[in-house]
């Protein structure tokens, strides 16, 4: 039986609706700083989106957009600005940096309080914990999804591919917070096939086109593709090959159209929260 669709668009378009409201009734007046350094397309494509998404929900965004030869002092500079600046609520720095400027210096710089990507160690500690305020929006989005469709994770057999900082170590740990038993593979991962096909919640996020064959994949898994490649057509696909996965899953997330929205959405989210949480 084909898997059910999990709709990301209509799912994010929710979480951003909700955003709207809650700042409609209350009159907050939250502001999210985004800044990109470089000229980077698929920066350029996500910090637009992050713009729109700010301007649906009632949010103002200034923008910086940096020349690609910015000094390190420079950013510091004007991180340190932002951090003192009431009308920012939000600072999000577009990654990647060019090579030249250190990005965990630069994230470090940003105050916990505004850190909406939660990428700061202070804000990744507490998600260790479990004791948090912000949650980092791709995995925040994942869990959005799966509690979209009704899926319960307590005591399911989840397996995450990839243990990036941004997404595979977090989402192991939301998942664990919601009491799934939590595998992370990665690249030097022996019989990789073997423990994928144990898993109740499947989640890839390694960054390779079609990477997630059906043979993979538990009859009934719940699997969802973080991942943003383009195929040898050059068109956006995920790290799963959908076709033959959709035959086996129960439930899965296209790309387009699944996490990829919703990580914006869950923005939204973080930075009316920041709001909150300066407003104390
Ligand atoms: P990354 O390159 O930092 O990490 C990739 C991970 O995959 C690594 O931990 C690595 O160990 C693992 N990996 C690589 N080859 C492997 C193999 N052969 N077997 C098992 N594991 C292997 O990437 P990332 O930043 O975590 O992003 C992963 C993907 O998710 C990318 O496609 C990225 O574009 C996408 N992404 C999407 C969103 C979104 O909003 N949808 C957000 C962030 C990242």
């Amino acid at each position: 039986m084909a898997a059910q669709i999990i709709d990301g668009k209509a799912v994010s378009a929710k979480v951003k609706e909700e955003v709207r409201q809650e700042i409609e009734r209350e009159g907050l007046e939250v502001g999210l700083a985004v800044v990109i350094v470089g000229d980077d397309p698929a920066s350029r494509v996500y910090v637009n989106n992050k713009k729109k998404a700010c301007e649906v929900c009632g949010i103002k965004s200034y923008e910086y957009a940096l020349p690609a030869e910015t000094t390190e002092e420079q950013l510091l500079e004007l991180v340190d600005t932002l951090n003192a600046d009431d009308k920012v609520n939000g600072i999000l720095v577009q990654l990647p940096l060019p090579k030249h400027l250190n990005e965990e210096k630069v994230i470090e710089r940003i105050s916990p309080m505004k850190d909406v990507d939660a990428f700061h160690a202070a804000n990744v500690g507490k998600i260790m914990i479990g004791n948090y305020a912000f949650l980092p929006c791709t995995p925040a989005g994942c869990m959005e999804l799966i509690h979209s469709a009704g899926i319960d994770v307590s005591g399911k057999e989840c397996v995450v591919i990839g243990r990036s900082n941004i997404v595979g170590k977090p989402m192991a740990m939301l998942l664990l917070h919601e009491n799934g038993t939590v595998t992370v593979c990665h690249s030097r991962t022996k019989d990789l096939k073997e423990v994928c096909r144990r898993a109740d919640i499947l989640v890839a996020a390694v960054g390779r086109a079609g990477f997630v064959t059906a043979d993979m994949v538990k009859d009934g898994a719940v699997v969802i593709d973080v991942g943003i490649n383009r195929n040898a057509d050059g068109k956006l696909c995920g790290d799963v090959a959908y076709d033959e996965v959709a035959e086996k899953a129960s439930f899965i997330t296209p790309v387009p159209g699944g996490v990829g929205p919703m990580t914006i959405a869950m923005l939204m989210k973080n930075t009316v929260m920041a709001k909150r949480i300066q407003s104390k």
